[in-house]
Order: structure tokens, then sequence, then C-alpha cells
């Protein structure tokens, strides 16, 4: 079984510019490369991304599907590979199974590339990030950067807070884990 780090996409490895379509508007935190590079050393590593900007009719479908390609591509001149990038497009009326923090996507992921779950790690600027980790027994970490310092009083997990994906990457790398 494989170890894996589930990335959020705004506010995690690319600056929460709200809801964008043009890739004009993508902006990596300067240290989004370098930390991938080593956390893909140890861990798959995946992107699940809430984009109810679809669901709202603010962004298209096409618009959010060009900025992934984007993203993906220039992780890959990085040598980052996504094992792979799931979005839910959806917003709460539509009451999808793949909204964060419905643990679809890493049930999804689990299944599909044989996970090891409970040893794998979950980032995010949202509490919902992080319920979304914890709630299928993976570690949930909560950001600062994006909406991390405007949400963090909605956090019921508040053990696991760092800075940034810098800091968050160095803590797993080190084997800090907590046991539950
Ligand atoms: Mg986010
Ligand atoms: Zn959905």
């Amino acid at each position: 079984m494989k170890k894996a780090v589930f990335l959020d996409r705004d506010g995690v490895i690319i600056e929460d510019s709200g809801y964008i379509e043009n890739i004009e508007d993508v902006k990596f935190f300067p240290f989004t490369m370098e930390v991938l590079k080593k956390l893909k050393e140890h861990y798959e590593l995946f992107i699940v991304t809430n984009q109810s900007g679809i669901g709202r009719g603010l962004i298209t479908e096409e618009g959010v599907e060009r900025v992934h390609a984007y993203i993906l591509d220039e992780l890959r001149k990085n040598d980052i590979h996504i094992k792979e990038l799931y979005c839910c497009p959806h917003i709460n009326e539509d009451k999808c199974i793949c909204k964060k923090p419905n643990p679809y996507f890493l049930l999804e992921a689990e299944k599909k590339y044989n996970i090891d779950i409970k040893n794998s790690f979950v980032i995010g600027d949202h509490p919902s990030d992080v319920e979304f980790g914890f709630s299928v027994g993976a570690t949930g970490i909560y950001v600062l950067t994006g909406h991390g310092e405007k949400h963090l009083s909605e956090l019921k997990h508040r053990e696991l807070i760092f800075d940034s994906l810098k800091e968050t990457a160095e803590w797993i790398l080190e084997g800090n884990k907590t046991e539950n």
C-alpha cells in the first residue's frame, strides 16, 4: 500500500484568487515546486478541489479544465506528477456525494490506487478540508495561507496548524505523525 498527500488547490499550492478560469490567474506559491519535489519522494500526490463556482455559473467547466491542465503541466515540468486531480463542480444545493468534506474522492483514490489512507495526509485552508481527512482516518492539516487565517476560528481539530505547505511538508517528512 502507498501513502499519499491530498492537496487542496486554492490557498495551498496556488494563491486563492477566487474562482478562476484563465491561466494568467494561476499563481503558485514560491515554495510549491520545491516542497512537492520533496514530498513526491515518499508520497503519492493528489489534488482535491471544490470548484462550486462552476455550479454557480460564475466560471465554466472548460475554464477550470484549462486551469487544471496548466497546473498539472507546470508541475510536470518540475518532474512532479499528480496521480489524479479530483474536482467537485457542485454547490451544496446539488447534494452531491463528492464535495469536501464528503470523503468520496479519498475513498476513490484508496480503491483505485491502493492508498494507505490511515497513513496519508490531507492539507487544506478550510475546516472542511481537515474534516475531509479526519472523517476517514487520514491526518488533516490546516494551513494559514489562502483562507486559512480567516476561517481559523471555525476549526474543530486545532492540533495541526502550520503557516503554509512548506512547514507542513517539513513536519510530515520528519515523520512526526500523531496516532489518531
Ligand atoms: Mg482552499
Ligand atoms: Zn460534487
